[in-house]
C-alpha cells in the first residue's frame, strides 16, 4: 500500500504575487503546497481518494491520477469537499460516470442538504437526490463513546473512520457538533485530516501497528480549530517521531521539524509506502 499527498498545504497551488517566500518565488509546481487530498494506491492499482480539495481537478491532472475506485469525505470545508460538486456534475453530464462515495450515514445527509444541494438539485425535468448522481459505501458503526468510530473495508482496504474535534464545541474536547472526522488506514497509517490538539484520541484508537502519523498543523498561535507545531512538539517522542506535519501554512520553511522530534513536513506528491 502507498500513500501519496496530492496536496499538503493551505494554499490554492497559485503563488500568490508580490509574496517573497520560497515557495512562492519557485516556478515548480512541486514547490507549491496546494490544498489537502490524499490518495491511498494498492499494487493492483486500486485507488481510494481521500478529500476533493477545491484544486482537485488540477491536482490530479498534475499527478496523474486516472483510477479513482472511491472517495471518502472528512468534512465539509471548501479545502476538503470544495471539488465534490464540481466531480459529481462532470461525471453525470460529461464521461456519463457514476463515483463511489465512502460516507456514513449521518454525514451523508449533511453533506447532501447543508452544501451540495443548492448546486446539484436541478435538472431539466425534475430534480436530483444525492443517490442519482453517487453510489455510496456505507462503514459501520464500531463505537459510539466515548468517540463515535465507523469501520468498512474497501477493495482490500479496511478503514476506520474516527470523529474528531475540528470545531470545539462549547469550548471542550470531548465532542463537537461540526461533522469532522479522522482516517486509519489498515491499522498502519493515522491520518487526522483537521482536528484540534486532541492527545486522546492516540489513547482511544487502536495505536500498536500505528507506523505513520499524518497530522494536520497550524504553524501560528492560538490553536483554534487546527493542533499548532508548539502543541504538538508535547506530545510523547514515540509518536512525534511518527508524525509527518500536514495541512501547514506557507512559512514551513521556517521550521525545523526534524530537531523538534517529528518525522518532518509531509511533502506534496512524495509517495509513504
Ligand atoms: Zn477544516
Ligand atoms: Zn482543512
Amino acid at each position: 500500500m502507498r500513500v501519496t499527498f496530492l496536496g499538503t498545504g493551505t494554499s490554492s497551488g497559485v503563488p500568490i504575487v508580490g509574496c517573497d517566500c520560497a515557495t512562492c518565488r519557485s516556478d515548480d509546481p512541486r514547490d507549491q503546497r496546494w490544498r489537502p487530498s490524499i490518495q491511498i494506491e494498492l499494487a493492483d492499482g486500486t485507488s481510494v481518494l481521500v478529500d476533493a480539495a477545491t484544486d482537485l481537478r488540477a491536482q490530479a491532472l498534475r499527478f496523474g491520477v486516472d483510477r479513482v475506485d472511491a472517495i471518502l469525505f472528512t468534512h465539509s470545508h471548501a479545502d476538503h469537499i470544495g471539488g465534490l460538486e464540481e466531480l459529481l456534475l462532470f461525471d453525470h453530464y460529461v464521461i456519463n460516470k457514476t463515483p463511489r462515495l465512502i460516507l456514513t450515514e449521518p454525514y451523508k445527509k449533511l453533506l447532501w442538504e447543508r452544501t451540495l444541494r443548492g448546486g446539484c438539485e436541478h435538472r431539466e425535468n425534475g430534480t436530483f437526490q444525492f443517490d442519482d448522481l453517487a453510489d455510496f459505501i456505507f462503514p459501520s458503526v464500531i463505537a459510539e463513546l466515548p468517540r463515535e468510530i465507523y469501520e468498512t473495508e474497501v477493495e482490500g482496504i479496511r478503514l476506520l473512520i474516527f470523529r474528531t474535534v475540528h470545531i470545539p464545541t462549547e469550548g471542550d474536547n470531548s465532542g463537537s457538533k461540526f461533522w469532522s472526522t479522522g482516517l486509519l488506514i489498515d491499522g498502519r497509517v493515522l491520518f487526522t485530516a483537521d482536528t484540534r490538539f486532541d492527545p486522546l484520541l492516540f489513547e482511544q484508537l487502536p495505536m500498536d501497528n500505528v507506523d505513520a502519523i499524518f497530522h494536520d498543523c497550524q504553524l501560528h498561535e492560538p490553536g483554534t480549530v487546527h493542533a499548532t507545531y508548539e502543541q504538538l512538539k508535547t506530545l510523547d517522542n514515540d509518536l512525534r517521531g511518527k508524525m509527518h506535519l500536514t495541512h501547514y501554512g506557507d512559512m514551513f520553511q521556517k521550521f525545523d521539524p526534524a530537531t523538534d522530534g517529528f518525522a518532518g513536513f509531509a511533502q506534496p506528491w512524495a509517495i509513504y509506502q
